[in-house]
Protein backbone atom coordinates (compact mmCIF):
# COMPACT_ATOMS: atom_id res chain seq x y z
CA UNK A 1 0.00 0.00 0.00
CA UNK A 2 1.44 3.38 -1.00
CA UNK A 3 2.05 5.75 1.78
CA UNK A 4 0.68 9.30 2.10
CA UNK A 5 0.95 11.95 4.38
CA UNK A 6 -0.99 14.70 4.58
CA UNK A 7 1.62 17.55 3.98
CA UNK A 8 0.45 19.83 6.90
CA UNK A 9 3.71 19.64 8.96
CA UNK A 10 4.57 22.93 10.55
CA UNK A 11 7.72 22.50 11.35
CA UNK A 12 8.40 21.61 6.97
CA UNK A 13 5.99 24.17 6.11
CA UNK A 14 8.36 26.70 7.79
CA UNK A 15 11.03 25.51 5.62
CA UNK A 16 12.19 26.08 1.84
CA UNK A 17 10.83 23.24 -0.39
CA UNK A 18 13.73 21.28 -1.89
CA UNK A 19 14.65 20.81 -5.42
CA UNK A 20 16.82 18.41 -5.50
CA UNK A 21 14.85 14.96 -5.46
CA UNK A 22 15.74 11.91 -7.30
CA UNK A 23 13.41 8.67 -7.93
CA UNK A 24 14.60 5.27 -8.33
CA UNK A 25 14.56 4.72 -12.07
CA UNK A 26 17.04 1.87 -12.74
CA UNK A 27 18.27 -1.25 -11.57
CA UNK A 28 20.90 -1.05 -8.98
CA UNK A 29 23.57 -2.67 -6.95
CA UNK A 30 25.07 -1.53 -3.53
CA UNK A 31 27.60 -2.63 -0.56
CA UNK A 32 25.05 -0.71 1.77
CA UNK A 33 21.24 -0.15 1.55
CA UNK A 34 19.37 1.75 4.09
CA UNK A 35 15.81 1.63 3.96
CA UNK A 36 13.92 4.82 5.83
CA UNK A 37 15.51 8.65 5.71
CA UNK A 38 14.84 9.71 9.42
CA UNK A 39 17.11 10.47 11.59
CA UNK A 40 17.64 6.78 12.15
CA UNK A 41 18.67 6.31 8.51
CA UNK A 42 20.55 9.76 7.71
CA UNK A 43 22.55 8.95 10.78
CA UNK A 44 23.12 5.61 9.97
CA UNK A 45 24.09 6.74 6.02
CA UNK A 46 26.59 9.49 7.63
CA UNK A 47 28.42 7.09 9.68
CA UNK A 48 28.82 4.21 6.92
CA UNK A 49 30.35 6.81 4.78
CA UNK A 50 32.91 7.68 7.16
CA UNK A 51 33.84 4.31 7.43
CA UNK A 52 33.59 3.32 4.15
CA UNK A 53 34.81 5.80 1.84
CA UNK A 54 34.77 3.32 -1.64
CA UNK A 55 31.22 1.16 -0.66
CA UNK A 56 28.50 2.35 -2.88
CA UNK A 57 25.77 3.19 -0.13
CA UNK A 58 22.15 4.02 -1.33
CA UNK A 59 19.49 5.37 1.03
CA UNK A 60 15.70 5.07 0.02
CA UNK A 61 12.69 6.55 1.30
CA UNK A 62 8.78 5.74 0.30
CA UNK A 63 8.28 9.35 0.95
CA UNK A 64 10.37 13.10 1.04
CA UNK A 65 13.30 12.40 3.45
CA UNK A 66 12.66 13.35 6.69
CA UNK A 67 8.98 13.87 6.26
CA UNK A 68 8.31 11.03 8.10
CA UNK A 69 8.30 11.32 12.17
CA UNK A 70 11.47 12.76 12.37
CA UNK A 71 9.91 16.21 11.29
CA UNK A 72 6.36 15.75 12.85
CA UNK A 73 7.81 14.99 16.11
CA UNK A 74 7.29 17.96 19.18
CA UNK A 75 11.05 18.75 19.43
CA UNK A 76 12.13 17.41 22.89
CA UNK A 77 15.43 16.24 22.69
CA UNK A 78 14.92 13.73 26.08
CA UNK A 79 17.23 13.46 28.95
CA UNK A 80 14.42 11.85 31.46
CA UNK A 81 11.11 10.62 30.63
CA UNK A 82 8.00 9.89 32.72
CA UNK A 83 5.72 8.07 31.17
CA UNK A 84 7.02 5.98 28.40
CA UNK A 85 3.46 5.78 26.30
CA UNK A 86 1.77 3.16 28.66
CA UNK A 87 3.51 3.19 32.44
CA UNK A 88 5.76 4.63 34.27
CA UNK A 89 8.84 3.42 34.98
CA UNK A 90 9.21 1.62 38.53
CA UNK A 91 12.43 -0.48 37.42
CA UNK A 92 15.21 1.30 38.28
CA UNK A 93 17.65 -0.78 36.19
CA UNK A 94 16.24 -0.27 33.84
CA UNK A 95 15.41 3.31 33.91
CA UNK A 96 18.99 3.93 34.49
CA UNK A 97 19.99 1.66 31.63
CA UNK A 98 17.31 3.38 29.34
CA UNK A 99 18.59 7.29 30.60
CA UNK A 100 21.94 6.19 29.75
CA UNK A 101 21.13 5.93 26.32
CA UNK A 102 19.24 9.30 26.13
CA UNK A 103 22.55 10.73 27.20
CA UNK A 104 24.45 9.36 24.52
CA UNK A 105 21.65 10.31 22.47
CA UNK A 106 21.67 14.14 23.48
CA UNK A 107 25.76 13.79 23.03
CA UNK A 108 25.47 11.86 19.45
CA UNK A 109 23.39 15.45 17.99
CA UNK A 110 25.55 17.47 19.70
CA UNK A 111 28.04 16.60 18.15
CA UNK A 112 26.74 16.21 14.84
CA UNK A 113 25.36 19.92 14.91
CA UNK A 114 28.91 21.34 16.15
CA UNK A 115 30.19 19.38 13.32
CA UNK A 116 27.87 20.88 11.05
CA UNK A 117 27.63 24.25 12.69
CA UNK A 118 23.62 23.45 12.17
CA UNK A 119 21.13 26.14 13.44
CA UNK A 120 18.19 24.01 14.81
CA UNK A 121 16.72 26.17 17.14
CA UNK A 122 18.66 24.65 19.99
CA UNK A 123 17.71 25.51 23.45
CA UNK A 124 18.78 24.18 26.65
CA UNK A 125 15.62 25.24 28.31
CA UNK A 126 15.01 21.88 30.72
CA UNK A 127 11.30 20.97 30.62
CA UNK A 128 8.25 20.81 32.98
CA UNK A 129 5.92 17.00 33.42
CA UNK A 130 2.58 18.57 34.50
CA UNK A 131 -0.78 18.12 35.95
CA UNK A 132 -3.93 20.32 36.30
CA UNK A 133 -4.19 17.77 39.59
CA UNK A 134 -2.93 18.70 42.48
CA UNK A 135 -3.80 15.01 43.27
CA UNK A 136 -0.58 13.93 41.06
CA UNK A 137 1.46 15.61 43.85
CA UNK A 138 2.52 12.59 44.99
CA UNK A 139 3.44 10.98 41.83
CA UNK A 140 5.38 13.98 40.77
CA UNK A 141 7.21 13.68 44.40
CA UNK A 142 8.67 9.77 43.68
CA UNK A 143 9.43 10.93 40.10
CA UNK A 144 11.62 13.79 41.47
CA UNK A 145 12.97 11.45 44.16
CA UNK A 146 13.90 8.87 41.19
CA UNK A 147 15.62 11.86 39.41
CA UNK A 148 17.52 13.38 42.55
CA UNK A 149 19.24 10.18 43.68
CA UNK A 150 20.36 10.10 39.78
CA UNK A 151 21.30 13.17 40.06
CA UNK A 152 19.19 14.60 37.78
CA UNK A 153 18.86 17.79 38.90
CA UNK A 154 15.04 18.87 39.34
CA UNK A 155 12.60 20.80 41.42
CA UNK A 156 8.38 20.82 41.91
CA UNK A 157 6.17 23.41 41.22
CA UNK A 158 2.99 24.32 42.11
CA UNK A 159 0.37 26.76 40.36
CA UNK A 160 1.61 30.65 40.83
CA UNK A 161 5.32 29.76 40.10
CA UNK A 162 4.18 27.21 36.97
CA UNK A 163 1.48 30.45 36.17
CA UNK A 164 4.59 32.82 35.51
CA UNK A 165 6.78 29.97 33.97
CA UNK A 166 4.46 29.22 31.56
CA UNK A 167 1.26 31.78 31.12
CA UNK A 168 -1.11 29.46 32.24
CA UNK A 169 -2.78 28.79 35.23
CA UNK A 170 -3.89 25.23 34.31
CA UNK A 171 -1.24 23.54 35.92
CA UNK A 172 -1.52 22.56 39.84
CA UNK A 173 1.79 20.69 40.32
CA UNK A 174 5.15 20.02 38.15
CA UNK A 175 8.37 18.68 38.40
CA UNK A 176 10.68 20.86 36.51
CA UNK A 177 14.47 19.53 35.12
CA UNK A 178 16.95 21.30 34.05
CA UNK A 179 17.92 19.20 31.54
CA UNK A 180 16.43 18.08 27.96
CA UNK A 181 16.57 20.49 25.17
CA UNK A 182 13.92 22.33 23.16
CA UNK A 183 14.37 22.17 18.94
CA UNK A 184 13.05 22.58 15.39
CA UNK A 185 13.24 18.80 14.38
CA UNK A 186 12.34 20.28 10.63
CA UNK A 187 15.67 22.31 10.42
CA UNK A 188 17.64 19.16 12.49
CA UNK A 189 16.13 16.28 9.82
CA UNK A 190 16.73 19.15 6.64
CA UNK A 191 19.99 19.42 7.83
CA UNK A 192 20.80 15.88 7.78
CA UNK A 193 19.89 15.60 4.45
CA UNK A 194 21.41 18.53 3.34
CA UNK A 195 24.81 16.94 4.60
CA UNK A 196 24.72 13.89 3.22
CA UNK A 197 27.87 12.61 1.78
CA UNK A 198 29.14 12.58 -1.74
CA UNK A 199 28.91 8.67 -1.94
CA UNK A 200 25.35 8.38 -0.50
CA UNK A 201 23.07 8.16 -3.19
CA UNK A 202 19.62 9.18 -1.66
CA UNK A 203 16.15 7.99 -3.67
CA UNK A 204 13.03 9.47 -2.53
CA UNK A 205 8.96 8.77 -3.55
CA UNK A 206 11.27 5.08 -3.70
CA UNK A 207 8.93 2.29 -1.49
CA UNK A 208 10.79 -0.47 -0.99
CA UNK A 209 7.68 -3.25 -1.62
CA UNK A 210 9.27 -6.72 -0.68
CA UNK A 211 12.48 -8.15 -0.06
CA UNK A 212 14.28 -11.65 -0.29
CA UNK A 213 17.52 -12.85 0.41
CA UNK A 214 19.09 -14.90 -1.85
CA UNK A 215 23.01 -16.74 -1.13
CA UNK A 216 24.83 -13.33 -0.07
CA UNK A 217 22.65 -10.89 -1.87
CA UNK A 218 19.75 -9.40 -0.76
CA UNK A 219 17.19 -7.98 -3.35
CA UNK A 220 14.57 -5.45 -3.17
CA UNK A 221 12.07 -4.62 -5.24
CA UNK A 222 10.64 -0.92 -6.16
CA UNK A 223 7.22 -0.51 -7.76
CA UNK A 224 9.47 -0.19 -11.33
CA UNK A 225 12.93 -1.53 -10.42
CA UNK A 226 15.10 -3.46 -8.04
CA UNK A 227 18.23 -2.85 -6.01
CA UNK A 228 20.58 -5.85 -4.88
CA UNK A 229 22.74 -4.84 -2.50
CA UNK A 230 25.38 -7.03 -0.06
CA UNK A 231 24.03 -5.34 3.22
CA UNK A 232 20.82 -3.88 4.46
CA UNK A 233 19.40 -1.85 7.37
CA UNK A 234 15.92 -1.37 8.12
CA UNK A 235 15.43 2.46 9.95
CA UNK A 236 11.56 2.42 8.99
CA UNK A 237 10.50 2.89 12.40
CA UNK A 238 6.72 2.63 12.82
CA UNK A 239 6.93 0.79 9.45
CA UNK A 240 8.59 -2.04 10.15
CA UNK A 241 6.21 -4.73 10.90
CA UNK A 242 4.66 -3.59 7.00
CA UNK A 243 7.85 -4.58 5.94
CA UNK A 244 7.81 -8.09 7.61
CA UNK A 245 10.92 -7.06 10.19
CA UNK A 246 10.42 -7.98 13.83
CA UNK A 247 6.89 -7.92 13.05
CA UNK A 248 5.91 -9.22 16.75
CA UNK A 249 8.05 -6.99 18.52
CA UNK A 250 6.45 -3.45 17.71
CA UNK A 251 3.47 -2.19 16.30
CA UNK A 252 2.99 1.89 15.10
CA UNK A 253 0.91 4.33 17.15
CA UNK A 254 -0.63 7.44 14.84
CA UNK A 255 0.31 10.94 17.12
CA UNK A 256 -1.06 14.19 15.93
CA UNK A 257 0.01 17.30 16.38
CA UNK A 258 -1.12 21.05 15.86
CA UNK A 259 1.09 24.76 15.51
CA UNK A 260 -0.79 28.02 16.11
CA UNK A 261 0.48 31.63 14.32
CA UNK A 262 2.72 33.28 16.53
CA UNK A 263 0.98 35.13 19.08
CA UNK A 264 0.70 38.78 18.54
CA UNK A 265 2.83 41.25 20.78
CA UNK A 266 -0.60 41.82 22.85
CA UNK A 267 -1.19 38.47 23.26
CA UNK A 268 2.13 37.08 24.04
CA UNK A 269 2.28 40.34 26.65
CA UNK A 270 -1.22 39.19 28.37
CA UNK A 271 0.02 35.44 29.10
CA UNK A 272 3.05 37.55 30.79
CA UNK A 273 5.68 36.97 28.07
CA UNK A 274 6.97 33.42 29.19
CA UNK A 275 10.41 32.11 27.82
CA UNK A 276 10.31 29.23 25.39
CA UNK A 277 9.34 26.40 27.66
CA UNK A 278 7.97 22.67 27.13
CA UNK A 279 5.54 20.27 29.17
CA UNK A 280 5.36 16.90 29.13
CA UNK A 281 2.06 15.22 30.90
CA UNK A 282 2.22 13.46 34.39
CA UNK A 283 -0.50 11.15 33.17
CA UNK A 284 0.29 9.50 30.00
CA UNK A 285 -2.34 10.44 27.14
CA UNK A 286 -2.28 13.72 28.48
CA UNK A 287 -1.36 16.88 26.24
CA UNK A 288 2.20 17.29 25.31
CA UNK A 289 2.40 21.72 24.93
CA UNK A 290 5.37 23.52 24.59
CA UNK A 291 5.42 27.78 23.58
CA UNK A 292 8.26 27.67 20.70
CA UNK A 293 10.86 30.56 20.00
CA UNK A 294 8.98 32.26 17.76
CA UNK A 295 5.40 32.57 20.19
CA UNK A 296 3.84 29.67 18.47
CA UNK A 297 2.28 27.15 20.77
CA UNK A 298 2.26 23.57 19.89
CA UNK A 299 0.19 20.85 20.93
CA UNK A 300 -0.19 16.84 20.85
CA UNK A 301 -3.08 15.27 22.60
CA UNK A 302 -4.10 12.18 20.73
CA UNK A 303 -2.57 8.87 19.99
CA UNK A 304 -4.49 6.13 18.01
CA UNK A 305 -4.13 2.92 16.18
CA UNK A 306 -4.24 3.70 13.05
CA UNK A 307 -2.73 2.41 9.64
CA UNK A 308 -0.23 3.84 9.45
CA UNK A 309 0.45 4.05 5.50
CA UNK A 310 -2.53 6.40 5.37
CA UNK A 311 -3.37 10.29 6.80
CA UNK A 312 -6.91 10.08 6.38
CA UNK A 313 -7.95 13.95 6.37
CA UNK A 314 -11.55 13.39 8.10
CA UNK A 315 -9.34 11.64 11.46
CA UNK A 316 -7.13 14.98 11.16
CA UNK A 317 -10.40 17.08 11.22
CA UNK A 318 -11.59 15.78 14.02
CA UNK A 319 -8.18 15.24 16.35
CA UNK A 320 -7.75 18.87 15.57
CA UNK A 321 -10.96 19.76 17.86
CA UNK A 322 -9.55 18.04 20.49
CA UNK A 323 -6.31 20.78 20.14
CA UNK A 324 -8.33 23.61 20.18
CA UNK A 325 -9.93 22.60 23.01
CA UNK A 326 -6.54 21.70 24.44
CA UNK A 327 -5.05 25.21 23.79
CA UNK A 328 -8.74 27.02 25.08
CA UNK A 329 -8.29 24.49 28.78
CA UNK A 330 -4.94 26.43 29.17
CA UNK A 331 -5.45 29.88 27.10
CA UNK A 332 -9.14 30.98 27.09
CA UNK A 333 -8.31 34.49 26.38
CA UNK A 334 -6.26 33.61 22.91
CA UNK A 335 -8.92 33.92 20.06
CA UNK A 336 -10.10 30.88 18.30
CA UNK A 337 -9.29 29.28 15.00
CA UNK A 338 -5.36 30.44 15.48
CA UNK A 339 -4.11 27.01 14.85
CA UNK A 340 -2.09 27.53 11.50
CA UNK A 341 -1.02 24.11 10.59
CA UNK A 342 -2.04 20.10 12.07
CA UNK A 343 -0.35 16.80 10.78
CA UNK A 344 -0.49 13.39 12.20
CA UNK A 345 2.63 10.89 12.32
CA UNK A 346 3.85 7.59 12.97
CA UNK A 347 5.90 6.73 16.39
CA UNK A 348 6.95 2.78 16.88
CA UNK A 349 6.50 1.36 20.09
CA UNK A 350 7.12 -2.37 21.85
CA UNK A 351 5.21 -3.72 24.51
CA UNK A 352 8.02 -2.69 27.37
CA UNK A 353 9.01 0.39 25.84
CA UNK A 354 12.61 -1.01 24.81
CA UNK A 355 13.81 0.01 21.99
CA UNK A 356 14.96 -2.65 19.06
CA UNK A 357 19.02 -2.21 17.87
CA UNK A 358 20.15 -5.84 15.98
CA UNK A 359 21.47 -8.39 13.32
CA UNK A 360 18.56 -10.40 11.96
CA UNK A 361 20.54 -12.61 10.04
CA UNK A 362 23.71 -12.62 8.21
CA UNK A 363 23.95 -8.76 6.51
CA UNK A 364 20.58 -7.84 7.51
CA UNK A 365 20.48 -5.32 10.75
CA UNK A 366 17.31 -3.27 11.94
CA UNK A 367 17.58 0.01 14.59
CA UNK A 368 13.97 1.87 15.30
CA UNK A 369 10.82 1.34 18.00
CA UNK A 370 11.89 5.04 20.01
CA UNK A 371 8.17 5.87 21.08
CA UNK A 372 8.68 9.56 21.62
CA UNK A 373 12.20 9.90 21.92
CA UNK A 374 13.59 9.32 18.57
CA UNK A 375 15.22 12.52 18.08
CA UNK A 376 18.47 11.96 20.45
CA UNK A 377 17.97 8.15 20.14
CA UNK A 378 17.36 7.69 15.92
CA UNK A 379 20.77 9.83 15.78
CA UNK A 380 22.59 7.96 17.86
CA UNK A 381 21.19 4.13 17.19
CA UNK A 382 22.00 4.70 13.42
CA UNK A 383 25.37 5.57 13.94
CA UNK A 384 25.65 2.60 16.07
CA UNK A 385 24.09 0.47 13.84
CA UNK A 386 25.89 1.40 10.84
CA UNK A 387 29.13 0.27 13.04
CA UNK A 388 28.09 -3.01 13.53
CA UNK A 389 26.64 -3.35 9.73
CA UNK A 390 30.52 -2.71 8.94
CA UNK A 391 32.15 -5.42 11.88
CA UNK A 392 33.01 -2.41 14.22
CA UNK A 393 33.02 -1.88 17.82
CA UNK A 394 32.19 1.52 19.84
CA UNK A 395 31.86 2.07 23.42
CA UNK A 396 27.90 2.80 22.62
CA UNK A 397 27.24 -0.58 21.64
CA UNK A 398 27.53 -2.59 24.78
CA UNK A 399 25.75 -0.08 26.50
CA UNK A 400 22.86 -0.47 23.58
CA UNK A 401 22.92 -4.07 24.14
CA UNK A 402 22.74 -4.19 27.87
CA UNK A 403 19.27 -2.80 27.34
CA UNK A 404 15.91 -4.49 28.18
CA UNK A 405 15.17 -6.18 25.14
CA UNK A 406 11.48 -5.90 23.50
CA UNK A 407 8.98 -8.48 24.46
CA UNK A 408 7.08 -10.71 22.05
CA UNK A 409 3.86 -9.20 21.37
CA UNK A 410 0.11 -11.17 20.69
CA UNK A 411 -0.87 -11.59 17.29
CA UNK A 412 -3.61 -9.96 15.53
CA UNK A 413 -6.22 -9.67 16.13
CA UNK A 414 -5.45 -9.70 19.83
CA UNK A 415 -2.93 -7.20 19.99
CA UNK A 416 -4.77 -4.46 18.19
CA UNK A 417 -7.50 -5.47 21.28
CA UNK A 418 -5.18 -4.96 23.93
CA UNK A 419 -3.52 -2.08 22.44
CA UNK A 420 -7.48 -0.28 22.10
CA UNK A 421 -7.99 -1.01 25.37
CA UNK A 422 -4.82 0.91 27.13
CA UNK A 423 -5.17 3.73 25.10
CA UNK A 424 -9.05 4.15 26.10
CA UNK A 425 -8.19 3.77 29.98
CA UNK A 426 -5.09 6.15 29.59
CA UNK A 427 -7.36 8.51 27.94
CA UNK A 428 -10.01 8.16 30.46
CA UNK A 429 -7.46 8.69 33.24
CA UNK A 430 -5.96 11.67 31.80
CA UNK A 431 -9.21 13.25 30.36
CA UNK A 432 -8.48 16.44 32.52
CA UNK A 433 -5.16 16.79 31.11
CA UNK A 434 -5.94 17.07 26.95
C1 LIG B 1 3.56 13.84 16.75
C2 LIG B 1 4.85 13.24 17.20
C3 LIG B 1 5.54 13.78 18.27
C4 LIG B 1 6.78 13.25 18.67
N1 LIG B 1 7.51 13.90 19.61
C5 LIG B 1 8.80 13.54 19.83
C6 LIG B 1 9.65 14.34 20.64
O1 LIG B 1 9.26 15.39 21.12
N2 LIG B 1 10.92 13.92 20.84
C7 LIG B 1 11.41 12.78 20.25
O2 LIG B 1 12.60 12.45 20.48
N3 LIG B 1 10.63 12.01 19.47
C8 LIG B 1 9.35 12.36 19.23
N4 LIG B 1 8.57 11.64 18.39
C9 LIG B 1 9.11 10.36 17.84
C10 LIG B 1 10.15 10.60 16.75
O3 LIG B 1 9.63 11.43 15.76
C11 LIG B 1 10.56 9.25 16.14
O4 LIG B 1 11.01 8.41 17.16
C12 LIG B 1 11.66 9.45 15.11
O5 LIG B 1 11.17 10.18 14.03
C13 LIG B 1 12.18 8.12 14.63
O6 LIG B 1 13.08 8.35 13.58
P1 LIG B 1 13.33 7.23 12.51
O7 LIG B 1 14.29 7.74 11.52
O8 LIG B 1 13.66 5.95 13.18
O9 LIG B 1 11.89 6.99 11.84
P2 LIG B 1 11.01 7.94 10.91
O10 LIG B 1 11.31 9.36 11.09
O11 LIG B 1 9.60 7.48 11.10
O12 LIG B 1 11.49 7.54 9.46
C14 LIG B 1 11.18 6.30 8.89
C15 LIG B 1 11.13 6.53 7.40
O13 LIG B 1 10.91 5.26 6.77
C16 LIG B 1 10.19 5.50 5.59
N5 LIG B 1 9.57 4.24 5.15
C17 LIG B 1 8.59 3.54 5.75
N6 LIG B 1 8.29 2.43 5.03
C18 LIG B 1 9.12 2.44 3.94
C19 LIG B 1 9.29 1.58 2.82
N7 LIG B 1 8.54 0.48 2.67
N8 LIG B 1 10.22 1.90 1.89
C20 LIG B 1 10.99 3.03 2.02
N9 LIG B 1 10.87 3.87 3.07
C21 LIG B 1 9.94 3.59 4.02
C22 LIG B 1 9.18 6.55 6.00
O14 LIG B 1 8.68 7.26 4.87
C23 LIG B 1 9.98 7.42 6.95
O15 LIG B 1 10.49 8.59 6.33
C24 LIG B 1 7.31 12.09 18.00
C25 LIG B 1 6.61 11.55 16.93
C26 LIG B 1 5.41 12.11 16.52
C27 LIG B 1 4.69 11.48 15.34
Amino acid sequence: MKLINDNGCGWLNQLPKRLNIKSLNKDLISDYLIIGAGFTGLSSARKLSEINKNNKIIVVDAQLAGEGGSSRNSGYLVDTTLNDGFTSNKDIENYKKKVKIYELGIKAVKKYIKEYQVDCEWNESGKYFASSKIQDENKAKSFSKLLTNLNYENKILFNDELQKKLGTSFYNVAVYTTGGILLNPGKLVRSMIDTLPENVDLFENTQLLNWNKSNDKIICQFENNKIETKKIIFCTNGFLRSLNVKKNYSFPITLTASMTRSLTEKEFKHIGSPREWGVLPIRPMGATIRLTKDKRILIRNTAEVKNPNSMNLNDLTNRVKLHNLGIKKRFPNLPENIIENSWSGVVCRSGNGSQIFEKLDDNIYVAGCYNGSGIGTGTLFGEQIALIASNQQSEEIPIIESRKKPNWLLPQPFLNIGIYSRLAYERFKARSEI
